[in-house]
């Protein structure tokens, strides 16, 4: 699903943000990303996000070569991808319903078909009820399940998500992450940036260590 190979990225600034990372991810797998801060996490994720562009290598999300996904292109590509941030980046003006129904208003969905699909969505995540409420009267657990509810909407292969559950107590986390390993069980193919190795670790899943941009020993615990 995913491939890098001797991937490097350059800041315009004359940063890197990653040096010369190879890594192979299976269709179906779910693994986390972890290392210190600065590490490249995020960068890894925008790569593959194609929010920023690598300058070295060669990068192969589902098959497509990203060197070549251009232009209009860029947001077919992503409507394959869903990505879900640290401050879930919910429009506080808008319903809950109206959040997650979003991705598929852009891509152009019908008014039933959108409903059928947001309910559905909000049911996986645990809001359903919750579609006529604004963000500000949730708890942080329930805004970040809204902005999961909102990557999910269109049934993306692939979801990324950077550091999720930084603003989330230990307990909360936990649900967080359960939920992505039950979109993992239904095929979807995750990759999580966190902090939190405490918590992975007892997981079992792959841990994919980046240092200073470059791989660290990792492996499966
Ligand atoms: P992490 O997510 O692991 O904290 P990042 O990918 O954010 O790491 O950062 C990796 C490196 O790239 C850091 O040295 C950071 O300063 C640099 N970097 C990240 N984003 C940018 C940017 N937009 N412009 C310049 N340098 C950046």
């Amino acid at each position: 699903m995913i491939r890098f190979e001797q991937v490097a990225k350059r800041y315009a600034t004359g940063h890197d943000g990653l040096g010369s990372v190879s890594f192979h991810m299976a269709r179906g797998e779910m693994a986390f990303l972890t290392g210190p801060s600065g590490a490249g996490k995020s960068t890894l994720l925008r790569l593959i996000g194609l929010i920023e562009r690598h300058t070295r290598g060669q990068v192969v999300v589902g098959g497509q070569n990203l060197q070549r996904i251009q232009g209009r292109r860029v947001a077919y590509y992503r409507r394959n991808l869903g990505i879900i941030f640290q401050d879930h980046r919910l429009l506080l003006d808008r319903t809950v319903f109206d959040n997650v129904a979003l991705p598929l208003v852009v891509a152009g969905h019908r008014r039933g078909d959108i409903e059928r699909r947001v309910r559905a969505a909000l049911d996986q995540v645990g809001l359903l009820g919750k579609e006529r409420l604004f963000p500000v009267t949730l708890s942080g657990g329930e805004q970040q399940r809204v902005g999961i509810a909102r990557a999910v909407v269109n049934k993306p292969p692939l979801l990324l998500a950077d550091e999720p559950t930084g603003n989330l107590d230990p307990e909360l986390s936990q649900e967080i992450m359960s939920l992505f390993e039950r979109f993992n069980q239904v095929g979807v193919t995750v990759l999580i940036a966190t902090h939190d190795v405490d918590l992975i670790r007892r997981m079992g899943h792959r841990e994919i260590r980046l240092r200073d941009g470059r791989l660290a020993p990792a492996g499966r615990p």
